[in-house]
């Protein structure tokens, strides 16, 4: 058999197999790299439909990820409409559309009820395993492929991938993590799902694209994203625990000076190097690429966004009426939570010992613009290490958006984080990863 670049991978390992027990080859076989969301429902999926599948995954056991997500709850996915999941992937929504109507959100509901795993809908349309347990979800997964023949091959790491140079399938040099032994599969149709870059300690050390460099595609430059970011006023430390609810956050440009982002209503936390929760991670899910590149932000934290500059002005002079001769820091006691009066009036410039009876009204503008927007410098993330997804991945133009199948590469399919799209948190990137996968897995089967 000549198959060019099988000979080629084999070569740049330095070593050829010496018979061809090490040569796996069956002409129905569908090969999938990942054992994650996107992984585990292609496999699933293809294996349902009667391919013949192997999965390698590199770690010692499925869904490494799965475990940690949603605090351990797996927030698998949004179960909204169409249009509102839609809405909540930031980059190439369009994309989606064909595979989440396939495989939506009720779809994977029903997939996990029936093999095992029942579920719950929480605030936001968050869906979760009724247990509260994520390693159900990955249990479900497992159910099924197994119970469909699924060869699961774990501690495996695939190292090379190739095409046949006949057209007839791929090869894939996967080596034993365990005991270092190298084995060379042949497959029809190869399923990449090795994730992004973000939390590498579960498995994702972004393999997957240098695999798509190998065969010319594209890959758009990458970002943590959904990561909490570093502030450089250090004295934010001194509020490191300190969690804020029902406020809004806007970004300056530095640079520019223009505002490049506004949030909706939400919740935010203060750590010991910056910022995280919700509404930062949102924002740097948003700005991901600017920010990965050392652009510099003025972010504002809107403590009071329920009130007007007028009606809060109003409600300081309410405060100070019959507090004369208090200082200024208690008597913004029932405004402001105890953590952030200092902050706050550091900002407007106000000493807190300072009586009330003393303040001007010039003074008393400055505190509501620090309380309306008590701002920090952004300079930067906390990077893949905590990272809930990465930014980039494979081009979406080289992918068709109903198989997966890469274009021009019939057989070769991308699914899951590793290509070019991310949602906001709320389930929507596990429902994209295995919207992803199931696209890929059925698609397979009708080749
Ligand atoms: C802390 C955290 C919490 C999160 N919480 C949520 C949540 O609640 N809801 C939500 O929707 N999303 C959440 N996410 C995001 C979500 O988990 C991912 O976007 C999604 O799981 C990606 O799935 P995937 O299958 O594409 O990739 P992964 O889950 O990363 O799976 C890729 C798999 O491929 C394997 N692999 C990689 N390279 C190779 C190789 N060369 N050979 C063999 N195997 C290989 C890896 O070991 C890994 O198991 C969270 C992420 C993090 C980090």
């Amino acid at each position: 058999m000549r198959i060019a670049g099988f000979f080629r991978m084999i070569t740049d390992t330095g070593s050829r197999p010496s018979n061809k027990r090490n040569i796996i080859t069956d002409m129905n076989k569908v090969m999938i790299i990942g054992g994650g969301a996107a992984g585990m429902t292609a496999a699933a999926a293809a294996a349902e439909n009667g391919c013949r599948v192997i999965l390698l995954e590199k770690n010692e056991k499925l869904g490494k990820k799965i475990y940690i997500t949603g605090k351990g709850r797996c927030n698998f996915t949004n179960a909204c409409d169409l249009n509102t999941f839609l809405e909540n992937i930031i980059a190439n929504p369009k994309f989606m559309y064909s595979s989440l109507r396939a495989f939506g959100p009720y779809e994977m509901i029903d997939f996990l009820e029936e093999n095992g795993c029942p579920t719950k809908i929480e605030r936001g349309q968050r869906a979760f395993p009724l247990s509260d347990h994520a390693s159900d979800v990955t249990k479900a997964l497992e159910k099924c492929m197994r119970e469909n023949g699924v060869d699961i091959e774990l501690n495996t790491e695939v190292r090379e991938i190739g095409a046949m140079e006949d057209g007839g399938g791929y090869a894939v040099t996967a080596v034993n993590v365990k005991n270092g032994k190298r084995r060379v599969y042949h497959a029809d149709s190869l399923i990449i799902a090795t994730g992004g870059l973000s939390y590498p300690s579960t498995g994702s050390t972004g393999d997957g694209y240098r695999f798509a460099e190998s065969f010319g595609l594209t890959v758009r430059p990458l970002a943590p994203a959904l990561v909490p970011v570093t502030v450089e006023e250090a004295d934010t430390a001194l509020l490191s625990g300190v969690s804020l609810k029902n406020v809004t956050i806007t970004a300056l440009d530095i640079e520019t000076g223009k505002q490049v982002y506004e949030s909706d209503t939400g919740e935010m936390l203060f750590t010991h190097f910056g910022l995280s929760g919700p509404l930062i991670l949102s924002f740097s899910a948003k700005l991901s690429h600017e920010l990965e590149e050392g652009k510099k932000y003025r972010l504002s934290i809107d403590l009071k966004p329920g009130l007007t500059r007028e009606k809060l002005d109003e409600r300081i002079l309410r405060d100070f009426d019959g507090a004369k001769n208090t200082d200024i820091q208690n008597a913004i006691s029932k405004l402001i939570i105890s953590s952030l009066r200092l902050p706050v009036l550091k900002q407007a410039g106000i000493d807190p010992h300072k009586k009330v009876r003393d303040i001007k009204r010039a003074e008393r503008e400055a505190l509501s613009d620090s309380i309306k927007g008590l701002s920090f410098t952004i300079n930067g993330t906390r990077g893949y290490n905590e990272a809930v997804v990465t930014s980039g991945g494979v081009s979406i133009k080289e992918i068709d958006p109903k198989t997966m199948e890469v274009k021009g590469h019939p057989g070769l399919y991308f699914a899951g984080e590793v290509v070019d799209v991310h949602g906001y948190t709320g389930g929507f990137n596990i429902g994209v990863a295995a919207a992803m996968g199931h696209a890929a897995g059925t698609a397979c089967a009708r080749r």
